[in-house]
């Protein structure tokens, strides 16, 4: 991959692999390095998105020269420092950072929840509804952690969360807010909970793993204390996430990682921890990682109305084609909501991994079949127990992916079990 080239809509990175077919991506202006030899599907983005060139482009730069980090004087080490703050200032930027905020580079959107699970005052009171990803339903304590029921609407969302705090006694309290949802790409109603819980003097962290790909991200105006997401949602690779927000709680708290790098000096005595982001990311960070996210960052912030224009056109016709179907059943929590891209569905007769398999084998559809790590959801929306399909769009989805994707699974229902 190689070649860059100005543009009117900011950076626009052209790929130069020969002989493979240009894709939506190239179109739409931000690429992705994904060519593949059929023309592969793709409608699993809320697992993992391709990289993007311009990302694939910035992890390639740096591997090429890197050196440690904040661990040398030499050259190397000086430039690859310089680039993994840079990083970090660009992921604040992305995420409307106000001041005072900082920006923690952690593993996942796992890692990011844990890390702000591992840094409550103590007996803080957590509320969650039963609704969220296990990343950010799990990490909390169990004693003084609130769950609420799987909401049918906004409304209901934000009523329950109402009731909560109305009966809350609690000094310090947190709620944690999904931003859009993985099972059904419903984006929550952010502001509203947000407003509710600035009410009881509750704080509040976004689970942007699948919001911060498909909408624009700002602790300012979403007024959230904490957002947390993943590179590999983000069009960068694996193995490096984020954390941004208020640092209070992350400065009072003890070191995630007591390790080199968060310690300011130690004697035999007494060891003192630093303060801002260094004091969790403890041993040696992944700066090709945090690299590539603010290369994400950066390329996805000035492209958001083409992207999201582009998803909306194609959400809308995929939804439409599937529920007109006969037998297929598309799944949703809140109902009448705006959607990051994903639906989610079964069809009848079909066990959903069949579906998923048939659509894989014969189709080059890639989907994603099963719970989706949020089983308390899929018992209330899907069925106890039960299983769908989820077919999530992202910058690798054309309007012929969606055709085809509609056209098999109305043959499956037509052909019969
Ligand atoms: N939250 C949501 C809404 C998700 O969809 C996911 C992953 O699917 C996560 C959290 C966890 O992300 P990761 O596996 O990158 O830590």
């Amino acid at each position: 991959l190689a070649g860059t080239q100005g543009g009117t809509h900011g950076p626009s990175i052209r790929p130069v692999v020969a002989g493979l077919p240009r894709t939506v991506s190239d179109d739409l202006g931000v690429p992705t390095v994904h060519r593949t030899v059929t023309d592969y599907a793709n409608f699993d983005h809320g697992a993992t998105t391709p990289a993007l060139v311009a990302v694939a482009e910035a992890a390639e730069r740096v591997q090429r020269r890197y050196g440690s980090v904040h661990r040398g004087a030499g050259y190397a080490s000086r430039v690859t420092t310089g680039w993994f703050e840079a990083a970090r200032a660009q992921v604040g930027q992305f995420v409307g950072a106000r001041d005072g905020d900082q920006v923690v580079f952690t593993r996942n959107t796992t890692d990011a929840l844990r890390l702000l699970a591992h840094c409550l005052p103590r007996r803080t009171r957590v509320i969650a509804w039963e609704s969220a990803h296990h990343a950010a339903l799990l990490p909390w304590p169990a004693r003084t952690t609130t769950r609420l029921p799987v909401p049918d609407s906004a409304d209901d969302a934000v009523a329950l969360l109402r009731g909560a705090l109305q009966d809350s006694p609690a000094r310090h309290q947190l709620v944690v807010i999904t931003g859009a949802c993985n099972v059904t790409g419903e984006v929550w109603p952010v502001a509203e909970l947000v407003a509710v819980a600035k009410e009881f003097g509750a704080r509040t962290v976004l689970d942007a793993a699948q919001y911060a790909p498909h909408r624009e991200l700002d602790l300012e105006q979403l007024g959230v204390d904490w957002v947390a997401f993943s590179g590999h949602k983000l069009y960068a690779p694996y193995g490096a996430g984020v954390l941004a927000g208020r640092s209070d709680w992350l400065d009072a708290a003890s070191p995630y990682l007591p390790a080199g790098g968060a310690t300011a000096a130690v004697t035999p005595r007494h060891t003192q921890w630093q303060t801002g982001p260094a004091r969790h990311e403890g041993g040696t960070p992944n700066a090709v990682g945090a690299i590539a996210i603010a290369a994400a960052c950066a390329t996805l912030g000035a492209h958001r109305a083409t992207i999201e224009a582009h998803e909306e056109q194609l959400h809308g016709r995929l939804r439409a084609g599937l529920a007109a179907i006969d037998g297929v059943r598309v799944i949703e929590a809140l109902g009448d909501r705006p959607n990051v891209g994903v639906v989610t569905f079964t069809v009848e007769g079909y066990e959903p991994s069949l579906v998923s398999q048939v659509l894989a084998d014969e189709q080059a559809i890639a989907v994603r079949d099963g719970r989706f790590c949020a089983h308390l959801l899929c018992d209330a929306i899907v069925g106890p127990g039960q299983t769908a399909v989820r077919a999530s769009l992202g910058l690798a989805t054309t309007g012929e992916h969606v055709d085809r994707l509609i056209t098999a699974v109305r043959r499956l229902v037509e052909d019969g079990p």
